[in-house]
């Protein structure tokens, strides 16, 4: 399997300057980065800390403020949300504060968004790949008659301040970098666990801008009757969980794919799989790995038969330490990993969860005796 074929370095992006215009005059205000901090039920999404450092390196190289855009309902959630973004890097927060913020609805939140970039002109405007991210980001942009780039994977700015946002495409195959070279905002989507989650430094409350909505209540035709927690969604942590063990088809059965649930109880771990699996439905697809699954960023993957294409690779290559099994030495995923194992893993998985369940009940003896 070769490499993604990356895009020239953006500086020397092949034929861009030709199709640059001139950025028109009334976009020329547009200044600093924004953030959005996404707040569901009172908690706060952690891509939106993670997209705070991807910004905050964007900003420095730009010489522009950071900012956290802070959404929903007066009260305690939008203020500790606001504190939060300045431990996280913002220089500054703009906040929209209404009861008709309370829940997540398109209309009032396209609104509270759209206010907000029209009267204070941000040139770069991200939000997290989450299911209300990716709702919001689609209507703020049409809203805005600006380009999106979803998804993405890397950001950078060009040598003319360029937002640079890179993301794979044809399948994976290939990555491209896009620019939203005429218009204002340049907005981008990055999915949970591709950026690095920046430290988080205490600091006191900085400036902050609240802009009222500006929308009555029985202006929104969506109206929240009920919330109905879906059960099934606090299942799986995978994209935030500290070590991660997956099986891909090298395990043959549904039944082989115990094994790996077996080895993540012994160990704490979340599991997961390659796509086929969710194709063939051994694993429900909140269990996927890869592009068109999760991203994971654990301090430890243990990869089960699974081959390492690329579109599995783009998922785990943020974990701290990748070990291999696979019986085929030449296997992609040897390519990556940091440690390989070529062996037989219906065999070796047992074994290995035996040696932790011992090695992990002599700790915890130890532990109690001391
Ligand atoms: C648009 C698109 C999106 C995709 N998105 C994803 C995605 O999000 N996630 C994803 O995972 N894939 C994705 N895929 C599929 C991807 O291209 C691969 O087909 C898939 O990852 C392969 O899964 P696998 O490694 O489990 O299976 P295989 O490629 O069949 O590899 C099985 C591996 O197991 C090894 N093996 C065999 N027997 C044993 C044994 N007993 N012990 C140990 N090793 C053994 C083999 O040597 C082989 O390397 C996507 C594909 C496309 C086109």
């Amino acid at each position: 399997m070769s490499e993604p074929k990356k895009t020239p370095a953006p500086a020397a992006a092949g034929g861009r300057a030709s199709t640059k215009k001139e950025l028109p005059e009334h976009f020329k205000a547009y200044k600093h980065v924004w953030v959005f901090v996404e707040q569901e039920r009172g908690q706060v999404h952690p891509v939106s800390w993670e997209l705070m450092g991807a910004g905050r390196i964007l900003a420095d190289k730009l010489g522009v403020e950071l900012a956290a855009v802070v959404v929903g309902a007066e009260g305690e959630t939008v203020r500790n949300a606001v504190a939060e973004s300045f431990c996280y890097g913002a220089d500054v927060a703009y906040v929209c504060a209404d009861p008709a913020l309370a829940d997540y609805r398109n209309e009032a939140y396209t609104a509270a968004m759209t206010n907000l970039v029209n009267t204070y002109k941000p040139e770069i405007l991200l939000l997290g790949a989450t299911t209300l991210g990716r709702d919001l980001a689609g209507a703020v942009a049409t809203t805005l008659l600006t380009g999106l780039t979803a998804d993405s994977t890397e950001l950078d700015v060009d040598a003319d301040g360029s937002l640079a946002a890179t993301r794979p495409t044809f399948g994976g195959s290939l990555l491209c970098t896009i620019y939203t070279l005429n218009y204002r905002p340049q907005m981008a989507t990055v999915r949970p666990r591709v950026m690095p989650m920046p430290d988080r430094v205490e600091k006191p409350l900085g400036k902050v801008i609240e802009l009222p909505l500006g929308l009555a209540e029985a202006d929104i035709v969506t109206k929240v009757l009920n919330f109905i927690p879906d059960r099934e969604s606090s299942k799986s942590n995978l994209a935030y969980a500290d070590v991660v063990v997956a099986g891909g088809m090298g395990l043959g059965s549904p039944e082989n794919f115990q094994l790996v649930r077996q080895l993540a109880q012994a160990i704490g771990a979340e599991y997961g799989c390659s796509r086929p699996l969710v194709q063939k439905g051994w694993v429900t697809s909140d269990r996927q790995i890869g592009q068109t699954g999760k991203t994971i960023r654990p301090r430890l993957y243990i990869a089960a038969g699974i081959s390492g294409a690329i579109q599995h690779r783009v998922g785990v290559e943020g974990a701290d330490l990748i070990v291999a099994i696979n019986t085929d030495k030449n296997a992609p995923i040897f390519d990556f990993a940091h440690v390989g194992i070529v062996t037989d893993a219906i065999r070796f998985l047992p074994a290995l969860t035996e040696a932790f369940r011992k090695r992990l009940s002599a700790h915890s003896r130890d532990k109690l005796a001391s």
